[in-house]
């Protein structure tokens, strides 16, 4: 699985900036950046963590003038020895300098190899490597705090605790069993049923923070609905701070899905402006109609915008039962203007329509064009979505999709130690069940997990990571 080739990569973007870094990792770092850097020292005898000034040549050509960072392992990123050249970020002279390298002994890096490295080397686990790619990918300050903390060793900290009070009750069981005379299991159903309640519930925690962490990561999948002319394209345009989608007076314009992301209090949304909903024989608006309801069907949340000057109609009606049972809030648009539709005249209309699944749907007063009331709708998001204060002093959230089934899968085990337990089963029955539980959550931190699964895991990294 480990191969000791000394690798290389460009770490950084592609794209002419300030400065770009090739990196390179390996047995024969030093020997590589020997053959190709000009200076006052040799590299591969200076202090570690020291930076160097010269140049990059190429036989007789120079190809940059760099400074080169010098790390000896096993105090490096990836365990071993590192060597990052800083070079001009032009794309072309970057591509030379790397070029260079490669022709000196080194071979190219694959996606995410620098962290297999680390994670290999036992410098991080996999929770923590995954974590690294959640950091460089992080769209909002949630999703930076929760993949940080979890850099950090957070989710290997929680995950490691509860493996060790699996494996305590699983060898004590197996010890007991091997020598019946002098343990006894007697009563010991009862206690280890104690423990495996508070793990299922603190498997239960997390497996549930991963909805706050999928929103915090990924954003709020959100539908816009209303009628023609409602104001959906203006608060859309209100919310995001520029003008995005067309507003104009003409009914039906807004045909084609738009797709917005807006930051709300820190939190990403993810906002699918629709066309107005309503029986229509025109294909393209036809078309709009089954997406919205397509869309709502998939939504995390949906904001129904409805106009406040104008008579409810059967395009709204359609749009009540479409969020009847959702997730969903009621912006009660234009304020400003004349008024015909109250909040009471809407609250009865909905109960009409939908009964009691009104009951938690929320509405506010707004006008998107006078700007008025936005504010209060951005904290009822915020107080919808973000359960209670985000904290990441000692909360662990887990954003990944790999950890959250790996955390039913060791729940489920459990629930059936629970079962036999129950059942009175025989102490051996659920010691297997408590393996499978401790296993699962061994493929989180990477303690038993394949070598497949971990080259696909990495092979979803960034080139130079
Ligand atoms: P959409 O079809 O739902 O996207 O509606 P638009 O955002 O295109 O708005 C239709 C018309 O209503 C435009 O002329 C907007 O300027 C106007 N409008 C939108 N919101 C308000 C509001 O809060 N007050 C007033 N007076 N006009 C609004």
């Amino acid at each position: 699985m480990y191969s000791k080739e000394t690798i290389a990569a460009i770490s950084t973007g592609m794209s002419n900036s300030g400065i770009g870094i090739v990196r390179i990792s390996g047995e024969e770092a030093f020997q590589v950046i020997d053959k190709i850097y000009k200076g006052k020292e040799v590299l591969s005898k200076v202090q570690s963590h020291t930076i160097h000034y010269g140049y990059i040549v190429d036989g007789k050509e120079t190809i940059d003038e760099v400074l080169v960072s010098i790390m000896r392992a096993p105090r490096t990123f990836t365990g071993e020895d590192t060597v990052e050249i800083n070079c001009h970020g032009g794309v072309y002279v970057v591509k030379r300098v790397l070029d260079t390298v490669l022709r000196n002994g080194a071979r190219p890096a694959e996606p995410g190899e620098f962290t297999k490295r680390a994670f290999l080397n036992g410098k991080m686990d996999l929770s923590q490597a995954e974590a690294v790619i959640d950091v460089i990918t992080a769209k909002n300050e949630y999703a930076l705090k929760s993949s940080m903390s979890q850099l950090k060793g957070s989710v290997k900290k929680k995950i490691e605790e509860i493996r060790k009070q699996i494996i305590y009750h699983t060898a004590f069981i197996e010890t007991a069993l091997d020598d019946p005379e002098h343990i006894s299991v007697d009563g010991y159903g009862e206690q280890l049923e104690g423990v495996v309640e508070t793990l299922s519930e603190e498997l239960k925690d997390l497996i549930d923070s991963s909805e706050n962490g999928r929103i915090m990561k990924e954003g709020i999948q959100t539908v816009i609905l209303g009628k023609p002319n409602a104001g959906k394209s203006s608060l859309l345009n209100v919310l995001s701070g520029r003008e995005r989608a067309i507003v104009t007076d003409i009914e039906g314009t807004t045909r084609d899905v738009l797709e917005e992301q807006i930051q709300i209090q820190g939190l990403n949304l993810n906002v699918i402006d629709t066309a107005g909903i309503r029986e229509t024989e025109d294909k393209v608006e036809k078309i709009g109609v089954d997406k919205a309801k397509e869309y709502a069907e998939q939504a995390d949340l949906i904001i129904y915008v409805v106009d406040a000057s104008r008579e409810l109609d059967e395009n709204d009606i359609e749009i009540m039962k479409i969020i009847a049972g959702k997730k969903a809030v009621i912006l009660l648009n234009k304020m400003d203007l004349n008024v015909l539709i109250s909040k009471e005249n809407l609250e009865q209309q909905l109960h009409k329509e939908i009964g009691g699944a009104c009951k938690n749907i929320p509405m506010i007063e707004i006008s998107a064009k006078e700007e008025q009331g936005i504010r209060d709708f951005e904290n009822l998001l915020k107080k919808m979505f973000l359960q209670g204060e985000i904290s990441f002093n000692d909360e662990v959230y887990i954003t990944n999709m790999r950890q959250k089934s790996a955390l039913q899968d060791a729940y489920n085990s459990l629930k059936k130690v629970k079962e036999s337990i129950e059942m009175g089963m025989p102490e051996d029955f659920y010691s297997i069940d408590l393996m499978d539980a401790y296993e699962a959550l061994g493929s989180i931190t990477g303690e038993t997990i394949g070598e497949d699964l971990v080259n696909e895991i990495f092979s979803k990294f960034c080139m130079g990571k």
